[in-house]
């Protein structure tokens, strides 16, 4: 029997709140402190979600002994300072998507983490989803034959309290780093590979893109197709895997939620697959890190994973400037 990890939280964010705090503790685990910038934000996050100890301070959360690992759920800016931090300090690290701001900043968290030995994981929580699993199985099994395309449609509609940083920061925000670097990641779990070049249109809102439409190459045998948005209320979301012997819809499936349902098509016959045990999306990332951590499993999404998909958005912007297609940075 393994001990339960000890983490702390370096952010104190809705995420955090929502999804890994109820995460941490259907595993076992246990949250050991909390960071802020802010004091009293730090000391009353502590005390709703009955955290013992809070600190506005990184180092000083990082030089306690009774933290194992840390989960980075900062604003963009912030993960590279704090994740090379808990690497030099040796701990574990689960950092939040996108892993940074560049791809030269998220490849040194994932150097700085690899050198201090330390299990680093990216919380793109989509190929924990179990439509995303029983899709790959699907797509393994060879029951679509060779892939050739996929559609995504994650267009959402962006809540009122989820607004903030998200359609301020011109830096940070956008729907490029923090929803379609989840489909990059979410096409690498179901496919393998990784995106080559990228063709993005964007509508703007008032300071960043709102809408994001792109087109990728995807190997040199796939074409994938996205759309992003914050401002889709109506439609459910979709992903569709096309192959040369059949073809996998997925509909309500790009959401952290574990809902959604898969449909096989062959030959004008149309399947519906049984999406199996509706796991919680966190909990699964959770307890493959504790798996990483403790057995030296290879966690669900790795921190070159997230590096992978950070390529992904830096090749949008350099096509938004341009107007042309970009090459993505490929990352071994
Ligand atoms: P939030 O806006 O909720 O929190 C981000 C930071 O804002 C906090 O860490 C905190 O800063 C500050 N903050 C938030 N609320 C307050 C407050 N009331 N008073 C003072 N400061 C406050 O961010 P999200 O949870 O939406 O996103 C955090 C990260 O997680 C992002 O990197 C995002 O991309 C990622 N994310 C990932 C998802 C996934 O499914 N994988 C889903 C949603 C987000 P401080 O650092 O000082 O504590």
């Amino acid at each position: 029997m393994t001990p339960p990890l000890r983490w702390a939280l370096i952010g104190a964010s809705d995420i955090a709140a929502t999804r890994l705090i109820p995460a941490i503790n259907e595993v076992g685990d246990t949250i050991t402190a909390v960071q802020s910038g802010s004091r009293d934000w730090a000391a009353a996050y502590a005390a709703t979600h009955e955290i013992n100890s809070w600190t506005t301070s990184v180092d000083e959360l990082l030089n306690r002994a009774d933290v194992d690992a840390v989960y980075v759920s900062s604003t963009n800016e912030k993960h590279h300072d704090q994740v090379v931090a808990a690497a030099a300090a040796g701990k574990h690290v689960l950092a939040e998507k996108p892993l940074a701001l560049t791809v030269a900043d998220a490849r040194a968290m994932v150097e700085a983490c690899e050198r201090a030995g330390v299990v680093m994981a990216t919380n793109h929580h989509l190929p924990a989803s179990p439509t995303h699993r029983i899709m790959r199985t699907l797509v393994a099994d060879g029951a679509i034959g060779q892939v050739r395309a996929i559609h995504v449609n994650h267009a959402v509609g962006l809540p009122q309290h989820l607004q903030g940083w998200r359609v301020d920061d011109p830096i940070g925000g956008g729907v490029a780093y923090d929803v379609f670097v989840h489909d990059v990641a979410a096409v690498r779990a179901l496919i393998g590979g990784q995106a080559l070049r990228v063709y993005a249109a964007e509508r703007t809102g008032a300071v960043v893109a709102q809408s994001l439409m792109t087109v990728v190459n995807w190997t040199d045998e796939v074409i994938v197709q996205t759309h992003d948005s914050y401002d889709n209320y109506h439609l459910p979301t979709w992903l569709e895997i096309l192959g040369t012997r059949g073809a996998i819809r997925s509909s309500g499936c790009m959401t952290g939620d574990p809902i959604g349902e898969v449909r096989l098509f062959r030959d004008h016959q149309v399947t519906d697959i049984e999406v199996g045990p509706r796991d919680d999306l966190y909990v699964t990332t959770v307890r493959a890190f504790d798996r990483a951590v403790h057995e030296g499993a290879t966690p669900l999404v790795t921190g070159w994973d997230g590096v992978r998909s950070l390529a992904a958005v830096e090749a949008v912007q350099a096509s938004l400037s341009s107007g042309c297609s970009a090459a993505v940075q490929l990352v071994g």
